[in-house]
C-alpha cells in the first residue's frame, strides 16, 4: 500500500493557479504583466503608505504630502510620463492649504487611439488621527491604501510591458476622497487629459481584505453600478484568465467612491472592491498587517487584463440605455460628445 501523502492545501491551491494561468491563452504582452505584480511588492509599497509616519494621510497634512510623493516616486521610477500640471503633480488651492492628485501616464501605441484615454485611479487620503487614545492613527491601509498601491503596482507591471496597449492609460491618485470627493472633482473640473476623449474610468477601493462582514471574497472583484454599463461584464471576461470574477456589489455604493465624479461627466466610471464593509472600517485598526496579499495580487492581475481589454482597439464601454438608474450618467456622456 502506498504511503498516504499529506494534504498540502497551501501547494494544491498554487499548483492550481499556476495551471489557470498556464492553460488561459494569454498573450506574451498579458502574461508578462500578469507575472510582474508581486504580493510581496504590494506588502512593500503598503506598509509605508499605512506606516504610522504618515499619520493617517488627511487632506490636507504633511503625511498626505509624503504619500504624494512616494506615489509619484513610483510612477518616475516606473517610467510614466509626468502629466500633472507640475512634474506628477496636480496642485489644488484649498481653503486650509497644499493639496495634490498625482498622475502618470503610459501613452499608447496607436497613433490615433493613443489619444484616447482609459483611466485607474484610488484615493490615497484618509482620516488623519484622533485626539486621544492608546493607537491615535487612522492608518486606513484597506481604505485607501490598497487601492493606492494596486494602481501603482498596475502602473509598474504595465510600463514594463514590451509592448504597449493601443489607448493610453492614465494612472491617477487623489486626494480629499474622505471629506467629500475633492481631488476627483477637482481632476473633473480641470482635467489633464481630455474628458471627451476619455473613455472609462476604473476607481480601486479596498481591494486587500478578503474578510468582509458579509464573508470571505477570494478571487472576485465587485463592481458598483455594474448593470449602469457594459464595463463590469468587460472587465469580467478579460479577467477570466488570471482566474478573476467581476461581480455586482451588493448595496449602493456607486455614488461612495471617485468614480462618482466621473460618472457625472458622462464618463462610464466604476469602482471596483473586494470588501465594501469590514471589521475595521474607518477604525484605527485597518492595519497593513491585516490585508490578504496573495489575494490582492491576483486581483489586480484581473484588474490590469481588465485594463488591457478597455484600452485595447475594442469600442468603447458605453452607458446601458435599458438602465432608468444610468439615464442621467448617459445624457451627461451625449453633453460630453457634442
Ligand atoms: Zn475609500
Amino acid at each position: 500500500m502506498a504511503r498516504r501523502v499529506p494534504r498540502q492545501p497551501l501547494i494544491a491551491a498554487l499548483l492550481a493557479a499556476a495551471i489557470a494561468l498556464a492553460s488561459a491563452a494569454l498573450t506574451p504582452e498579458q502574461q508578462g504583466v500578469v507575472s510582474h505584480i508581486s504580493a510581496d511588492s504590494l506588502r512593500g509599497h503598503l506598509s509605508f503608505i499605512a506606516s504610522d509616519l504618515l499619520e493617517g494621510r488627511n487632506t490636507p497634512s504633511r503625511g498626505l504630502d509624503i504619500a504624494a510623493e512616494y506615489i509619484a516616486a513610483q510612477f518616475r521610477r516606473a517610467g510614466l510620463e509626468p502629466v500633472g500640471d507640475h512634474d506628477y503633480f496636480q496642485t489644488a488651492k484649498l481653503p486650509n492649504g497644499e493639496a495634490r492628485n498625482v498622475a502618470g501616464l503610459l501613452r499608447g501605441s496607436d497613433p490615433a487611439l493613443s489619444q484616447t484615454y482609459v483611466i485607474l485611479s484610488a484615493h490615497y487620503d484618509h482620516i488623519g488621527m484622533r485626539s486621544s487614545g492608546e493607537d491615535r492613527i487612522y492608518n486606513g491601509a484597506n481604505d485607501d491604501g490598497s487601492g493606492t498601491v494596486s494602481v501603482v503596482e498596475i502602473a509598474s507591471a504595465l510600463a514594463a510591458a514590451p509592448e504597449r496597449s493601443k489607448r493610453s492609460i492614465l494612472f491617477l491618485t487623489f486626494y480629499g476622497e474622505e471629506p467629500g470627493l475633492w481631488g476627483s472633482s477637482y481632476y473633473v473640473d480641470h482635467p489633464l487629459e481630455p474628458l471627451s476623449k476619455t473613455i472609462a474610468e476604473i476607481n480601486l477601493e479596498q481591494i486587500g481584505r478578503t474578510d468582509a462582514t458579509d464573508g470571505r471574497h477570494v478571487n472576485v472583484a465587485f463592481v458598483t453600478g455594474y448593470d449602469y454599463s457594459n464595463v463590469g461584464s468587460i472587465l469580467d471576461q478579460a479577467a477570466q484568465p488570471a482566474g478573476v470574477e467581476m461581480k455586482p456589489i451588493k448595496g449602493d455604493y456607486f455614488s461612495r467612491s471617485d468614480n462618482f465624479a466621473f460618472a457625472r461627466a458622462g464618463i462610464p466610471a466604476h469602482t471596483l472592491a473586494v470588501a465594501a464593509d469590514y471589521s475595521d472600517y474607518h477604525k484605527v485598526s485597518d492595519e497593513w498587517q491585516k490585508i490578504d496579499y496573495a489575494n490582492m495580487a491576483n486581483v489586480d492581475r484581473g484588474i490590469a487584463l481588465g485594463l488591457l481589454q478597455l484600452a485595447s482597439d475594442a469600442p468603447p464601454p458605453a452607458w446601458n440605455e435599458h438602465s432608468a438608474a444610468a439615464r442621467r450618467y448617459a445624457d451627461a456622456a451625449k453633453k460630453q460628445r457634442q
